[in-house]
């Protein structure tokens, strides 16, 4: 029985806790159709991502924790929490443009990922192979996508800023 089935009895103002589609609009057949397709996505590659706003919340959540002055564990392990985030809210974004099942798995992601989180010891553990994810970018895009020229062009503006700033 796909957990759709269960739609029904979600009451109130909450947001699918599936797919994380808005609560005014649930009970639609626009989220019936949304919301099968993205359990039979997750079923294919194997994993549930948090919701988007559960995904967006978490990041803010570790990122708020990274500024203050933590013990080094409690930064390793916010660091970890956020690339896991980081992680389910690009899956999410997949999903919904239909490329689950292009989207890295964790461990590949957190591979291409060039940011300021990816401290020595992550560095490390996942060993950086460039060219799939523009440094400063967090949402994997398909190879020749709109939104992977958008963010090639945008990270070689950063980058150009940087070296005549
Ligand atoms: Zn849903």
């Amino acid at each position: 029985m796909l957990k759709e089935d269960f739609l029904e009895d979600i009451r109130g103002d909450k947001d699918c806790p599936i797919c994380g589609w808005d609560a005014q609009t649930l009970h639609t057949n626009a989220h019936k159709a949304r919301c099968t397709a993205w359990q039979r996505a997750c079923r294919r590659i194997g994993y549930s991502p948090m919701t988007r706003p559960e995904a967006t919340e978490a990041i803010d959540t570790a990122q708020q924790r990274l500024e203050d002055a933590l013990p080094e564990q409690d930064m390793a392990q916010t660091r970890m929490a956020l690339i896991r985030a980081f992680y389910d809210r690009s899956l999410t974004l997949a999903i919904d443009n239909g490329n689950a099942d292009k989207h890295p798995d964790f461990r590949s992601y957190a591979s291409m990922l060039e940011l300021p989180e990816m401290s020595q010891q992550l560095r490390h553990r996942f060993p950086h192979t460039p060219k799939h994810i523009p440094a400063g970018f967090t949402v994997w895009q398909p190879e020749g996508s709109r939104g992977r020229r958008f963010q090639e062009r945008r990270a070689r503006q950063m980058r150009e800023r940087r070296l005549f700033a």
